[in-house]
């Protein structure tokens, strides 16, 4: 069995795959934690830079797949705090690539979901840097996944919100049309959204939320020490005061969550696997 796996992970090294060409930034996610989740072009991507830029939510074990020899450098910061250091991550990243260098922009999740890869890559395109996406799974879908809650059901819901629990600023979006987010879809997706949540619950009850909406929150999605807790809409603020879930968590507001009790799949036993 093993040999197998040996064997097929070998042959990826003939395919196909997009020439890393030096002075290039590849926007790389990495999935939310499980190694097994990142995409073959991230692994690829990984095997044929020189230099890997990555963030604080980059599961540590994913970064085991990088060659020695390979630079690795932090560029973590999380979010909710002012963050001034965004330009200085880009253009850091402008300097690598100028240098030549096959530049590793290693995220967390998907990119272009919350991550601000859209602010990076135009900083990139405005700079005449040329580069490429790849996506990553997100973890306000495939983290929700490893905690049996499907993001979408037809018996549930026909649509679903991603919203962000702050803004640049680190308080609640202040952006948002509550009344519109209350009412346009029975499921809510929260990133970063625990600080906030008491202050988003208030509004998306005074906005029509039902107070008794199932609120559940999963941390450390799809890793070993992965979390999930349940509470209502109207008792969610006291609840993360209270009981300080670990982050990162995603919130998820309605009913998707009702599945969960048939879908929980990810038992203890398979958690001991670190790949997923
Ligand atoms: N680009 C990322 C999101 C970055 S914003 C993505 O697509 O997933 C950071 C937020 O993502 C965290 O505050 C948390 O809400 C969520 N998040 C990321 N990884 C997570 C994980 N493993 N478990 C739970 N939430 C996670």
């Amino acid at each position: 069995m093993r040999q197998t796996q040996t064997n097929n992970f070998a042959k990826l090294d003939r395919e196909d795959f997009p020439q890393f060409h030096g002075g290039w930034v590849w926007l790389v996610g990495a999935g939310p934690g499980a190694p097994g989740l990142m995409s073959l072009l991230a692994y690829h991507a990984m095997q044929h830079c020189d230099i890997v830029v990555y963030d604080a939510l980059v599961n540590p074990d994913i970064l085991r797949w990088v060659p020695e020899g390979v630079d690795k450098e932090y560029a973590g910061k999380r979010g909710g705090k002012p963050s001034p250091e965004q330009k200085d991550i880009s253009l850091r990243l402008i300097e690598l690539a100028k240098a030549g260098k096959r530049v590793l922009r290693l995220k967390g999740g998907d990119p272009f979901m919350f991550g601000r890869g859209g602010e990076e890559s135009q900083t990139l395109a405005k700079a005449g840097v040329p580069f490429r996406i790849v996506p990553g799974i997100t973890a306000g879908v495939g983290g929700l996944a490893y905690a049996g809650i499907p993001a979408t059901h037809r018996d549930t819901n026909h649509a679903v919100i991603f919203l962000t629990g702050h803004d640049a600023t680190g308080k609640m979006p202040a952006n948002v049309n509550w009344q519109a987010i209350a009412t346009a879809a029975p499921v809510i997706v929260m990133y970063m959204g625990d600080k906030n949540l008491g202050e988003i619950a208030a509004a998306l009850i005074a906005a029509g939320r039902p107070a008794d909406h199932p609120v559940t929150i999963v941390s450390n999605a799809s890793l070993p020490i992965q979390s999930v807790v349940s509470t209502i809409l109207s008792q969610a603020g006291d609840y993360v005061k209270t009981h300080e879930p670990p982050t990162p968590a995603i919130v998820v507001i309605g009913h998707a969550s009702d599945w969960r009790p048939l879908l929980d799949w990810y038992s203890p036993e398979l958690m001991e696997n670190k790949l997923g």
